[in-house]
């Protein structure tokens, strides 16, 4: 019987090579976890965080569903957010979309799916709210758009939470960022959306 041997294998090279390069890695990691970025991404296999960013265990932590969304009734997204921001006390936090997203897609499309519908709901309000901008776009542009807009709109709903607004509140200095990837080439785009505590701050008087 295999039980998946193949990935086991994989791992023990894998640890092996880390343990030759440093041989405390693992020893020194096992102590605590110290990581300056938290990562909110898709779950699409294809976006995998520490790999886009060339970053090791221990160095950014991570929370990923399916659209890379940040829900204010998502107690799972909304608990790492706290812990990143409250314990761990990231710098900074960015929210990764991606180009030929299928949440994104699928939301843009008319068809039942099943339990995922009332998830991608949060995708058509976007969908709404952008409405006069995204009809006069064809279909790949549209589509591309609605991935950015999605980004940006996930950014806001992590600016405006409680958690948020709070650790800006007592002078902790946390930025969020939006962050596209693109599939067919690897790359990473800055929305240009960041907010930090001096902007936010500054608009909130
Ligand atoms: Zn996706």
């Amino acid at each position: 019987m295999k039980l998946l041997k193949p990935l086991f294998d994989n791992n023990r090279r894998w640890a092996q090579r880390i343990n030759q390069e440093d041989p405390s890695f693992f020893e020194k990691l096992a102590k605590q976890q110290n990581p300056e970025y938290l990562w909110i991404g898709c779950s699409d296999s294809r976006v995998p965080s520490n790999q886009i960013i060339d970053l090791m265990p221990g160095e950014v932590f991570v929370h990923r569903n399916i659209a890379n969304m940040v829900i204010h009734t998502d107690l799972n997204c909304l608990s790492v957010l706290q812990y990143a921001i409250d314990v761990l006390k990231v710098k900074h936090i960015m929210v990764v979309g991606h180009y030929g997203c299928g949440g994104v897609k699928a939301a843009m499309q008319n068809q039942r799916l099943g339990l995922i519908d009332n998830w991608l709901g949060h995708l058509r309000d976007i969908y709404r709210m952008h409405q006069s901008e995204l009809v006069k776009l064809d279909e790949q542009t549209k589509f591309n758009r609605l991935c950015e807009l999605n980004v940006i709109e996930q950014v806001a709903n992590v600016t405006s939470s409680p958690i948020l607004q709070e650790a800006w509140e007592r002078g902790q200095n946390v930025s969020v960022h939006g962050w596209i990837y693109g599939i067919d080439n690897g790359l990473l785009t800055d929305l240009d959306v960041t907010i930090d505590r001096e902007t936010a701050m500054g608009t909130a008087q």
